[in-house]
């Protein structure tokens, strides 16, 4: 049976990358008939932030991509949070000591301090723990056996690191990427269990996904360098019929295509790279989500699902049950996606106009109420909605597009009348009044035909007279068709908005 996981370090808020790495994982499952494992990696408990646990269990929740298996869910493999799953990983690097694998390392930091400067060159100025120094430094593989029992007696401070073998190629094959080979040389003895007893992300990562039967392990391409270290433990565990297939996905890109999208650009760029806000804890700094500032997480998901991916059609607007069913890893692509903000506004606004009036009311009506705009007569804000969901990119837009059909215009642009303004016109709304309070039938169909045959009548060319009934109404230059605007907040409120500006 097919099981995906994700397994976020838990150390701020979840960026545009994280979430389509949970999203590339629910569609693969759900398309399965798979499940969809949430694991908390916090082993590294010095990048442990507080609250950010709780923030992927909200943002998964307002994506709509629950996990079926998490620590707040359980399953049949809990715990799913590595910090409680702590005494299981100390056997398996133990294990690998004894297959010759791994090794005890008995370096202070001031003794590691001192082989970086010894080994530090100017092509290579931070040397690495590796094959080339490990016989120089106070581990297993220098020391007796003896003298390694009587570190090991004495409880002096160790860690646990995997022998990375000399002169091999590790080779394997990414979903994604096809066949994919590394070095050894290249990759240094990797920490697998630390001083503190717990162990590393490497060793963890390898022993869950083993424990938890993961077959498929998606996640961003940030990892790939280290994944020779994690199949290499796979092989010398002694599970490697049992790796799950990796997929490595591509990384989102800043706007201009110059390098990988990353936390902080956000702010720089004028826009967000976080699903929700995210504030650093004991600090003020906010960092803007694309929930506040209006996104529909359809939308957003929508977005997220096209950096990286496409059907192979020109079909871009896609419901979470159509990505299901159309999802492909075969069709993500290898290289980066530019993430691109006017696209990503397109398919919110494409998706604030093809939902129903009923999914927008309640986000709508939140968002007007506050702005102190009092929405108490439910059909008119349905009426509303459906009349102007097309002119708004963001929820937040409402506020400009609905304002004035509950509250009636305290300012207008007069400077789009006043030119041309004349005796006529103040004449010809006098008439508009008295035409508007004689209507028993409130149809705007109708009003718009009065109008014009009034406007005709006085010789006055409609394109005249229209906006300055439109400004009278609205206050601006915006807003739907002003017949419809007067059909909807009504006889006396479109005599008194008229009546205002007249005096
Ligand atoms: N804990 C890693 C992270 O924070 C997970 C990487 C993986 O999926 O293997 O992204």
């Amino acid at each position: 049976k097919v099981r995906v996981r994700f397994a976020p370090s838990p150390t701020g808020g979840l960026h545009l990358g994280g979430v389509r790495t949970v999203l590339y994982n629910y569609l693969f499952a759900r398309q399965q008939g798979g499940d969809f494992v949430l694991r908390i990696e916090d082993t590294d408990q010095s990048r442990y932030v507080p609250g950010a646990e709780e923030y992927i269990y909200e943002c998964l929740k307002w994506c709509g991509l629950q996990p079926d298996e998490s620590p707040q869910a359980g399953g049949p493999y809990a715990p799913y949070r590595q910090s409680e799953r702590k005494d299981l990983y100390r056997q398996y690097a133990e294990f690998l000591v004894q297959e010759g694998k791994a090794y005890y390392a008995f370096d202070r930091p001031d003794e590691l301090d001192s082989m970086r400067e010894r080994f530090k060159t100017a092509e290579n100025p931070s040397p690495q723990y590796d094959h080339k120094v490990r016989m120089q430094m106070r581990n297993s593989c220098s020391l007796t056996f003896e003298e390694t029992e009587r570190l090991l007696a004495d409880n002096v401070p160790h860690v646990i690191r995997i022998r990375m073998p000399e002169n091999e190629t590790v080779t394997f094959t990414d979903m994604i990427r096809g066949e994919v080979s590394f070095h050894t040389e290249l990759v240094d003895d990797k920490v697998l269990l630390k001083a503190d007893g717990m162990p590393t992300y490497h060793l963890a990562v390898v022993v869950d996904d083993y424990l938890m039967k993961i077959t498929h392990a998606f996640r961003g391409e940030e990892w790939l360098p280290s994944s020779p270290v994690h199949v290499l433990l796979w092989k010398y565990l002694g599970w490697e019929k049992d790796m799950p297939q990796w997929a490595h996905l591509p990384l989102i890109l800043k706007p201009d295509g110059n390098g990988k999208l990353s936390k902080r650009d956000g702010d720089r760029l004028g826009f967000p790279v976080f699903a929700m806000n995210w504030t650093v804890p004991g600090t003020n700094e906010l960092t803007k989500g694309f929930r506040e500032i209006g996104f529909l997480p359809e939308a957003f998901i929508n977005m997220l699902a096209m950096l990286g991916w496409n059907d192979g059609t020109d079909q871009e607007l896609f419901t979470l049950d159509e990505l299901v069913q159309k999802f492909s890893m075969d069709r993500v692509h290898k290289g980066g996606a530019k993430f691109d903000f006017e696209k990503a506004k397109w398919f919110n606004h494409e998706w604030i106009k093809k939902s129903e009036v009923g999914r927008l009311k309640p986000e709508v009506r939140k968002t007007l109420e506050q702005q102190g705009i009092s929405v108490n007569d439910d059909v008119k804000l349905e009426t509303v909605i459906a009349l102007v969901k097309e002119r708004c990119t963001f929820i937040a837009d409402f506020v400009e597009q609905a304002r004035f059909f509950f509250q009636t215009p305290q300012q207008w642009d007069l400077d789009a009348i006043k030119p041309k303004w004349n005796e006529a016109k103040q004449a010809f709304f006098g008439d508009v009044i008295n035409y508007l309070q004689q209507q028993t039938n409130w149809v705007a169909a109708d009003l718009e035909h009065g109008f014009k045959e009034l406007a005709a009548a006085k010789q006055i060319k409609p394109g005249e007279v229209l906006l300055p009934l439109r400004i009278m109404l609205v206050g601006g230059k915006f807003g739907p068709g002003v017949f419809d605007i007067a059909g909807i907040i009504g006889k006396e409120e479109t005599v008194k908005r008229v009546s205002n500006l007249l005096g």
